[in-house]
């Protein structure tokens, strides 16, 4: 399984627009693995998690063909993950041509919000009208905790996060030809159900991507910091559920209390994580 990250950062990306602090003089200043865009994860060449504001600028970037898309996880629909102005450009009269089908997955409360926004770019629009869903070119999937789907080649089950309830915010496992991936942001820490899950089902990740806005030791809202994803990861890897050699990496990494890439990689990697940088291509 190809596993491309686009983006990397939190909602603010980095550096910020305004700030004048260090890390984002440095980040202006150096580029590379600083400068970080909305997170985004391709995986192969047609399943993209998150159609984020950046997606287009980090695919040119990144040497990355998205309009060979055919399937599109939607963990939720804040804007730093869902851009209704991309989604909208399916419609014929954007003078679009061969466009590819597209099977969108998210939680109904997601597909809802989506919806609304979808709705601010073009009135009326829908993505759970049978019409609109034939304007877009695409069909829908509501998922919830637990739910298992098969798209191509790959197994796809959802899980839940903490990170959004009134957006039904989700966590995917993606399994393809024996090897599994588990992207984990936005959220917090893991549910008791959500580890339920993974003994039940007996997963054994190759990887996983996991939420790490804040820096070491800075606690804020609906995220973790790195810390606290260091101890997810630990209680991981204790648990047999990410496998033995597995890497970990951690994403949608945000500007409160967060060092340089180089830094937060080295804090990662004595705690047996990495950290991801925008354009970081594997292969498991
Ligand atoms: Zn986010
Ligand atoms: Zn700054
Ligand atoms: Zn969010």
């Amino acid at each position: 399984m190809k596993i491309t990250f686009l983006g990397t950062a939190a909602a603010t990306a980095c550096p910020l627009v305004f700030c004048r602090c260090p890390v984002c003089r440095e980040a202006w200043r150096k580029g590379g693995p600083d400068f970080r865009r909305r997170s985004s994860v391709l995986i192969g060449e047609d399943l993209l998690i998150d159609l984020g504001p950046d997606v287009m600028s980090s695919a040119f970037d990144f040497g990355v063909d998205v309009s060979g898309i055919r399937f599109l996880l939607q963990t939720h629909s804040h804007s730093d993950h869902f851009n209704a102005g991309h989604l909208i450009t399916r419609m014929q009269d954007y003078a679009t041509e061969d466009i590819l089908p597209l099977e969108v997955c998210a939680s109904p409360e997601t597909l809802r919000h989506m919806s609304e926004y979808l709705a601010l770019e073009e009135p009326g629009a829908d993505l759970l009208l049978p019409e609109w869903q034939e304007r877009l070119n695409l069909s829908v999937h509501s998922m919830r905790h637990g739910d298992m789907l098969v798209l191509g080649n790959r197994r796809i089950t959802a899980a839940e996060s903490n990170h959004d309830l009134q957006d039904g915010s989700l966590l995917y496992i993606i399994e393809e030809e024996g090897k599994t991936f588990f992207y984990a942001t936005d959220t917090m820490r893991l549910t008791d159900r959500t580890w339920k899950l993974f003994r039940e089902r007996g997963f054994a990740f190759d990887a996983v991507a996991i939420d790490t806005t804040y820096g070491p030791g800075t606690h804020g809202g609906g995220h973790l910091s790195a810390d606290q994803a260091a101890e997810e990861i630990a209680r991981l890897r204790a648990e047999g559920v990410l496998k033995p050699g597995g890497r970990a990496f951690a994403t949608h990494i945000s500007h409160e209390g967060m060092p340089l890439h180089r830094e937060l990689d080295q804090y990662a990697k004595a705690h047996g994580f990495e950290a991801a940088r925008d354009g970081l291509s594997l292969e498991i």
